[in-house]
C-alpha cells in the first residue's frame, strides 16, 4: 500500500516540517512565546494544583524575571531561526499555560502585536478546551482571512475516568464541544496527548486514537508521559505507585497510533523533551532524535505508514 502522495517527504508520516514546505514553499518555525498567562486548573478557577504532570513553572522566560514584550520574544527567536536554520516565515506560537485564559481586549492586543511583526504569517494558540468561549473563537476566526490560525488543545486522553485522574477539570464532552465551536471557523485544531498515562492500557490509547481520528482535528501532538520532580504525578513514580512505558512499547504504541490516524492529520511532535533540570524518568525520552529513528524504523520494518490502517 502505497503512502500519500501529496506529503511530498521522505517520511511515513505526515510531519509539520512536510506540512510546512508544501504550504508556504520554504521554512516555517513556530516561536514560543510566553505571553504571561495563567492556568484556571492552577488559580482555583477551575482546580488547584493542576494536571498531576505538570510542573507548573510557566516558561524560562518567565523563571528570570519579568517577561519581555511580544514583539521583543517573536524578534529574539527570528534571529535566532534565520541565522542557525535559514528560516523566512514565523508562526507566533502562544505556548505558556492558557493562553486564551483573560480578558478579550488583552487577547486582542497580544495576537494583534504578535501579528505585526515582520515575517509573522499567523498564529498557534495553546489553550483548554474549556478556555474557548465564542468571542475567542470568532476573535481568532477574525484573523483567518490573512493568516494561518491553530488552536492548540491539550486533551491527553479520550477517557473520563483518566482525565480525572490526572486531575484535566475538564471531561471529553467539554473537548467535542469546543471542537464542534470552532469547526467551519476557518482555524485549525492540534490535540496534544500523552502516551502512557497511569491505568492506560494499549486498548485504551489506541481508543483515543480512533476517537480523534474520527473528529474535524488537522494536527496532534503525541507526548510520552515524563515523570518531572516536584509535580504529583512524580512523586507517585518516586513512590513506586506508577510505571512508565519502556521505549520499546512507546515505540510500538506510537505506531499503532500513526497507522490510525489519517494521513491528512499534520503530526507537529512524537515525543517529549526538554525539562532537563526537574527530569526524573524515563531516560530514554531524553534522547529525542533515538525516539524519532526507532518509530521510523519501526514502521519500516512493518512497511507501514500513518493512516494505514484506515485503510484496512
Ligand atoms: S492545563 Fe496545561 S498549564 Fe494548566 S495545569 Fe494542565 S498542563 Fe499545566
Amino acid at each position: 500500500m502505497a503512502k500519500p502522495v501529496f506529503w511530498n517527504n521522505t517520511k511515513r508520516y505526515y510531519d509539520l516540517k512536510s506540512y510546512w514546505r508544501n504550504r508556504f514553499g520554504g521554512r516555517v518555525y513556530k516561536l514560543p512565546i510566553d505571553a504571561g498567562f495563567t492556568c484556571p486548573n492552577r488559580d482555583g478557577r477551575v482546580a488547584t494544583g493542576g494536571c498531576s504532570y505538570c510542573d507548573g513553572r510557566g516558561s524560562r522566560l518567565r523563571e528570570s524575571g519579568p517577561l519581555p514584550s511580544v514583539s521583543e520574544q517573536i524578534a529574539r527567536g527570528q534571529a535566532y531561526y534565520r541565522k542557525y536554520r535559514g528560516a523566512g516565515q514565523f508562526i507566533a506560537y502562544f505556548q505558556t499555560f492558557t493562553n486564551t485564559y483573560g480578558p478579550l481586549d488583552h487577547l486582542r492586543n497580544l495576537y494583534d502585536e504578535a501579528l505585526a511583526q515582520e515575517d509573522v504569517i499567523g498564529l498557534s494558540v495553546g489553550t483548554r478546551p474549556d478556555c474557548v468561549p465564542d468571542a475567542v473563537i470568532q476573535l481568532l476566526q477574525g484573523y483567518t482571512d490573512k493568516h494561518h490560525v491553530w488552536l492548540e488543545f491539550g486533551l491527553q486522553s479520550m477517557h473520563d475516568r483518566t482525565l480525572k485522574m490526572i486531575n484535566r477539570g475538564h471531561s471529553r464532552d467539554i473537548f467535542v464541544g469546543a471542537l464542534q465551536r470552532v469547526a467551519g471557523k476557518g482555524i485549525q485544531v492540534c490535540t496534544h496527548i500523552i502516551v502512557g498515562l497511569p491505568g492506560e492500557t494499549r486498548k485504551d490509547i489506541l481508543e483515543t486514537a480512533r476517537f480523534l481520528a474520527a473528529l474535524p482535528i488537522q494536527g496532534i501532538k503525541i507526548h510520552a508521559l515524563l515523570a518531572l520532580r516536584g509535580t504529583v504525578l512524580g512523586k507517585q513514580y518516586e513512590d513506586g505507585l506508577i510505571v512508565l512505558m519502556t521505549r520499546a512499547e512507546y515505540v510500538d504504541t506510537v505506531c499503532d497510533i500513526l497507522e490510525i490516524l489519517p494521513p491528512e492529520m499534520v503530526i507537529q511532535r512524537l515525543t517529549a523533551d526538554g525539562y532537563r533540570d526537574i527530569f526524573l524518568a524515563p531516560q530514554w525520552a531524553v534522547n529525542k532524535m533515538e525516539v524519532l529513528n526507532a518509530i521510523e524504523r519501526e514502521l519500516e520494518r512493518r512497511n507501514t505508514h500513518q493512516g494505514a490502517a484506515m485503510r484496512l
